[in-house]
């Protein structure tokens, strides 16, 4: 029998707004990308969606649930504007209004907002060897510094980026992923090679890859958290070039302008 059959079957639907959301049921020799080739859904929505055990080995009847359109959920936390949670996801606070249906710019902590994958990106400045893999605030740079939490000289490895606890996190090129785990005072950590370099990722809340996938400049591959040796919500973002790091504010657009929106009309579904 084949997988869409499969799908009809097992799926069951349940409208939540501004999206339909799918639960599958995972079948003996379904991989996450055979799954997400079936079912026209992104292998970084069913991670954020799921907290899979090992993305690399499914268990039979396991659950997947998804939604249609292809997209995640933003929490919205304490200080959050639409306009802030659009700047976050790149996108336009008249994009996530219509994913939303909302008729107000009124939104309140803890609402759940749906972030339609097509939305995303639209306005990343794509002119430099990496893109922002964050918006945020660079609440420390690359260099000596003071620890903030053992208060004693030392090497900070890469740039701190904060943000609010579940922004998304995007990756600066393409290229494979090496990491995805938990790594001492990085907590949750991603490592992308690139080839000649390599970006990390550190304090995560969330992990939307998994070792050994190919993931593309843009894509979403995670969540501001604060684990590991962490302060509060930010990402720890490294630049390496043959495993040592340097200071990635070199490979990145200046911080004034992590977010270039493009034409709007594009993205409005006009093909
Ligand atoms: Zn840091």
């Amino acid at each position: 029998m084949s997988k869409l059959v499969f799908f009809l079957l097992l799926a069951t639907f349940s409208q939540v707004f501004s999206y339909f959301l799918m639960h599958y049921y995972v079948q003996p020799g379904d991989t996450l990308f055979s799954i997400s080739k079936s079912l026209s859904v992104s292998i970084s929505t069913i991670l954020d969606w799921n907290d899979l055990r090992d993305p690399r080995k499914l268990r039979i009847g396991e659950e997947i649930i998804f939604p249609i359109p292809d997209g995640v959920i933003y929490k919205v936390e304490k200080g959050d504007t639409l306009e802030s949670i659009a700047l976050r996801f790149f996108t336009t606070t008249s994009l996530l209004k219509a994913a939303n249906s909302l008729t107000t710019d009124v939104i309140y902590e803890g609402q759940k907002l749906f972030v339609p994958t097509e939305i995303m990106g639209m306005a990343f400045n794509d002119s430099s060897k990496f893109i922002w893999p964050v918006y945020g605030i660079i609440s420390s740079g690359y260099g000596w510094r003071i620890h903030p939490i053992t208060k004693k000289w030392s090497f900070h490895t890469g740039v701190d980026i904060a943000a609010p606890l579940g922004s998304p996190v995007f990756a600066a090129d393409d290229g494979v992923v090496k990491f995805a785990g938990k790594n001492g005072g990085y907590g949750n950590m991603i490592l992308i090679d690139h080839g000649k370099y390599q970006t990390a990722y550190g304090h995560l809340s969330k992990m939307d890859v998994f070792v050994g996938e190919y993931v593309k400049r843009g894509r979403l591959i995670g969540r501001v958290g604060s684990t590991g040796i962490s302060t509060g919500p930010h990402l720890h973002f490294e630049v390496r070039i043959y495993g040592k790091h340097t200071n990635p504010l070199v490979y990145l657009p200046s911080p004034r302008k992590m977010y270039v929106l493009k034409e709007e009309e594009k993205w409005m579904g006009g093909e």
